[in-house]
């Protein structure tokens, strides 16, 4: 028997290819591991593209910038449904609340405002900060 998977990579209306519920997934659920290279830190500050750098440990840090991450599709947004959490060393995307089948996954992607305005946000959410920061940081934003 082989089971239907939990998700798809497809085309996303927020930017390039997304992350799509294939069925109902309840509140709490271990979605999908986020996987990749592991790097040291010290690798980590060469990378190109922060965008796929998890913290993994004190030494170590994931880069997702894979073709076998799966996890790597999912879209920032001001309205994430999920977040990816560190579970004894692995980084798991966990459903922050019920998402229905069919519905696009997508977590903030926490960046700090470092160059914030490098990184405007299309999500499309009502509550759109315009920029991909992490939500504690948004009290300092000023929308435009
Ligand atoms: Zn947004």
């Amino acid at each position: 028997m082989s089971e239907k998977e939990l998700v798809i990579v497809a085309n996303s209306k927020i930017e390039g290819k997304g992350v799509f519920a294939q069925k109902d997934i309840p509140k709490g659920t271990k979605v999908i591991e986020y996987v990749g290279i592991k790097i040291t830190k010290k690798e980590a500050e060469r990378v190109e593209n922060p965008r796929y750098i998890f913290n993994l440990n004190k030494r170590y840090d994931i880069d997702g910038n894979v073709p076998w991450n799966k996890a790597g599709f999912i879209n920032h947004s001001c309205d994430p449904n999920c977040e990816p959490i560190n579970i004894s060393n692995s980084i798991w995307i966990i459903a922050l609340r019920d998402i229905k089948n069919g519905e696009e996954l997508r977590y903030n992607y926490g960046y700090d405002l470092v160059d914030y305005e490098n990184w405007p946000c299309n999500c499309g959410s009502p509550q759109c900060i315009g920029y991909i920061v992490a939500e504690e940081h948004w009290h300092k934003i000023v929308k435009k």
